[in-house]
């Protein structure tokens, strides 16, 4: 048995025998042509059909992996009608009278080493996608057909690189899982896998996978482990977690893609909460509906000085992007209390909890909330972000962040950098003294998102932190309750939505609550957003509505 290793781009088992996956190679060839004119318009009939074959295969995309996913195929149509590429291409067929494979092979390789060589994570995973076109067009230039899976049951794929279009066209039904040698997680072919459900494991760095041609092998896709030839013992090992993580999924994965909907017909959006943008996947996989809290903290908790702009830059893009058009709520830095930062040189203090934290930090540093900001706005205009403020307890803080706000927003007009001036701004509700002016604050924004965890602790006087206090710490105490219905009162009756993002919004013991309530949005932990989907599908609301807000 021969072990390797790779990155896990989605889990699941695969079992199964390997197949080398044969792409075909355009070979180019470099010839004189006389007639420019009838080359120039074989080229442009040769990307005419690719473009139509890319509307199919984004119509494909989307019956498979949803419409968000599918835009890939969207982008690719955009690129390959992108005027500096297709330029670069009729200008070397007319000022070299060369053949349009040649251009087109030569502004693949100019333009994806240009892409090769950004140091933007995403960026540079758009060399791929500029190869990928090519081809499509190289191989309509020269008729070749598309690569195919020839083989009689199913296997598991092993690839050089997989491009997304590749990906999509693997036929779900001849493939247990895909291996590759290079890609990245950022990659649309591992957001792909993830989303197509296939044991994916990508970056396996094996000189000469070719050898493995035919031979038994596994993919653990929890672990990013591939085992050739497994012994027995592997084999059975696996074969039950196979056995239990499907078991698992066929209960939950029925719910995907569908909506979630109450019997009476009430909607709700369910959203997912991360960390960082290596969390994206399962927020994919899981099909929430966008991000309800990306904890931006996490990203200079885990740096060892200021993250600067451009490094948040190209994280709050890289989300927004691979979000699709779809919701992404990120707050601002939420650091103090428990959440400790050297490099921030914060004094000792007595009660950190009821301290120097979040947007008070923020709103005196404003040098680091400003850096944060731009990162945010200009990310804005790559996908739908929206921004969250935590720890608010008044409307002058709203005000003040909201004149911080608009510096900004003038800075980044005068240079010409865009984003979006339809930006949602919402507030964590989170204190009771943001609860009791809600009608106030509620006036000043977008939306509210309700931080129960730190609510509770507020309301309950009880530190979240200690253990001790567990016994006291009543997450459906009425007095938070309350304080959740009265925030969402006053969200609607000022045409603000109201979302809830700390952990008790996956307590399916108060579902029915928070849905007779009224409650826009619940953003949880990605692996409870079809969980509570199931819930919520089960509940008719107008039947225990009345009931469930008189115990309030
Ligand atoms: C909360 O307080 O409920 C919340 C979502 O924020 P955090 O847990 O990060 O404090
Ligand atoms: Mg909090």
């Amino acid at each position: 048995m021969i072990t390797l290793q790779g990155k896990s781009v989605f889990g699941g088992i695969a079992i199964g025998k390997i197949s080398i996956y044969k792409r075909q190679q355009n070979i180019i060839k470099r010839y004189h042509v006389d007639n420019i004119d009838a080359e120039i318009e074989r080229f442009e009939a040769a990307k005419q059909k690719a473009l139509e074959e890319l509307k199919d295969l984004f119509d494909k995309a989307v019956l498979e992996v949803g419409e968000a996913n599918a835009m890939i195929f969207d982008i690719h149509q955009m690129m390959l009608n992108d005027l500096d590429y297709c330029e670069s291409i009729t200008n070397m067929i007319s000022t070299e009278n060369v053949n349009a494979e040649y251009a087109v092979g030569k502004t693949s390789d100019n333009f994806s080493q240009m892409f090769a060589s950004m140091d933007d994570a995403y960026m540079k995973a758009r060399a791929v996608d500029v190869k990928d076109i090519s081809e499509r067009v190289l191989g309509l230039l020269t008729n070749n057909a598309e690569q195919k899976i020839v083989s009689d049951g199913p296997v598991i794929i092993v690839a050089d690189d997989l491009a997304p279009s590749e990906t999509v066209q693997l036929d779900k039904s001849k493939v247990l899982g895909f291996v590759t040698e290079h890609g990245s997680s950022n990659s649309h072919t591992a957001i792909l896998a993830r989303t197509m459900n296939i044991p994916a494991v990508i970056g396996v760095k094996d000189v000469a996978l070719q050898k493995y041609d035919g031979v038994e092998a596994i993919i653990d896709g929890f672990t990013g482990t591939i085992y050739m030839n497994p012994d027995k013992v592997i084999l059975s090992i696996m074969k039950q977690k196979q056995k239990d993580d499907l078991a698992k999924r066929a209960l939950l994965d029925e719910l995907k893609g569908q909506k979630n909907i109450t019997l009476d017909g009430q909607t709700i959006d369910i959203y997912a909460n991360i960390g960082n943008f290596s969390d994206v996947g399962a927020v994919l996989k899981n099909d929430a509906g966008g991000i309800g809290l990306f904890r931006s903290e996490f990203l200079y908790l885990e740096s060892e000085d200021y993250p600067t702009e451009e490094e948040q830059f190209s994280v709050y893009k890289m989300v927004a992007q691979n979000m699709a058009g779809k919701k992404v709520v990120i707050r601002t830095l939420d650091i103090g209390a428990d959440k400790k930062i050297d490099y921030f040189n914060l004094p000792h203090e007595e009660n950190p909890a009821l301290g120097y934290r979040a947007i008070r930090i923020c709103l005196e540093e404003t040098d680091v909330f400003k850096t944060q900001l731009r990162a945010l706005y200009r990310a804005s205009a790559f996908g739908n972000i929206a921004i969250m403020f935590p720890m608010i307890i008044s409307v002058s803080e709203i005000k003040r962040i909201k004149e911080i706000l608009e510096e900004v927003k003038t800075e980044l007009r005068s240079n010409m950098i865009p984003f979006r001036e339809d930006l949602e701004i919402g507030i964590m509700i989170e204190t009771p003294a943001a609860v009791m002016i809600s009608d106030l604050l509620a006036k000043e924004v977008d939306f509210f998102s309700v931080g129960t965890n730190d609510l509770t602790q507020y309301t309950l006087a009880i530190d979240r932190q200690n253990q001790k206090l567990e016994r006291f710490y009543d997450p459906h105490h009425l007095g938070l309750l309350r304080m959740i219905k009265i925030a969402a009162d006053n969200a609607h009756k000022n045409k603000a939505w109201i979302g809830i993002c700390g952990e008790l919004g996956a307590d399916m013991e108060l579902t029915e609550t928070f849905l007779a309530m009224g409650i826009d949005e619940i953003s949880v932990s990605p692996s409870f957003v079809l969980p509570l989907r199931k819930k919520v599908r089960a509940i008719d609301v107008s039947k225990i509505k009345e009931e469930v807000l008189s115990t309030l």
